[in-house]
Parts: C-alpha cells; structure tokens; sequence
C-alpha cells in the first residue's frame, strides 16, 4: 500500500502532483495545524509540512519539506517517505478533491469536453464528487514523461546512498 499524506495549506502544489500520479493526499488550503494533525492521525498519514515549527507530536510522521520545486520535493519523499514512484497511477484521482476517478462513456461527457478532444478521445475518467472530467491528453502525456524523469532521478538517488 502506497503512503497516504496530510499536506499543510503550503505545499497546495505538491498535493495537486501527488493526486495527478494517483496518492491519497488531503489538503484544505485554510487548515490550521491541529486539523492536519487530527487528520493524519485519524487516516494513519504522514504529514507533509513546510513550516519548521510545526508541531512534532511522537505518534504522527512528519516530513519537513526542504524544497521550493515540486521535483525535488517528490525526491524527498522517495527518500524520506517511502514514496515509490513505480506505484504511481496517473489520471486515477481527482487532483481537486482527491477522490479516485471512475471511468465514463464518451457519450456521458460530450458536454463537458472541447469538441477536439471528444472527437479524437475514446476513453474518459470523472470525479464522483465534482464531476470534472480528464482524459488522455498532452498534458497527461507531458507528466509520464516528467514522472518517468523523476522515477529515474530519484532510483539514482536512491543508489548512491
Ligand atoms: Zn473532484
């Protein structure tokens, strides 16, 4: 089973990645400490922080991050969280609300789609929570590419220690 997180209100960015390559990340960009904490604990979830003074209470695992880049960040918890970028599963959840995507009919969709991508795509995903709609296209093809970078960046590192 891949980690789950709890990612304070600064590392939005970093959740919505995690979330696009599939890993259980909850985020509310106006939670305060305590309810990151309350949510870690009650998920069994590392918490993801980028605030120094966050509060280290001994039951939870906190991971500091260190870095501004979402690349390097992701390095981290590959190190630091036992992150493994082979389990990552792009375009299976919501990278709003974090729920796992369903799969949809073309037909289901049509309305909520450019006309290009209806035309040209057969297979579709939506969020049970807000509908929103993904498919297979560029920009989907661009993150296999930046996570088959990464996955190979962070495997060097990894054999260096
Ligand atoms: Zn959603």
């Amino acid at each position: 089973m891949p980690p789950r997180f709890v990612a304070d209100c600064m590392l939005g960015r970093l959740a919505k990645w995690l979330r696009a390559l599939g890993f259980d990340v909850l985020y509310h960009p106006f939670a305060d400490d305590h309810e990151v904490v309350a949510w870690a604990r009650e998920r069994g979830a590392v918490v993801l922080t980028r605030d120094t003074g966050f509060p280290d209470p001994p039951d939870i695992c906190i991971i500091s991050i260190r870095d501004d880049h979402v690349e390097e960040q992701l390095g981290q918890l590959v190190r630091e969280a036992a992150l493994d970028l082979a389990e990552a599963r792009p375009l299976t959840r919501c990278t709003v609300c974090n729920q796992v995507l369903v799969s949809a009919a073309r037909d289901e969709v049509w309305d909520r789609v450019p006309p290009f991508v209806y035309l040209t795509q057969e297979s579709y995903a939506r969020c049970p929570d807000c509908g929103r709609v993904y498919w297979e296209g560029s920009h989907a093809f661009r993150m296999r590419e930046r996570l088959a970078r990464l996955s190979k960046s962070a495997e060097a590192a990894r054999r260096r220690r």
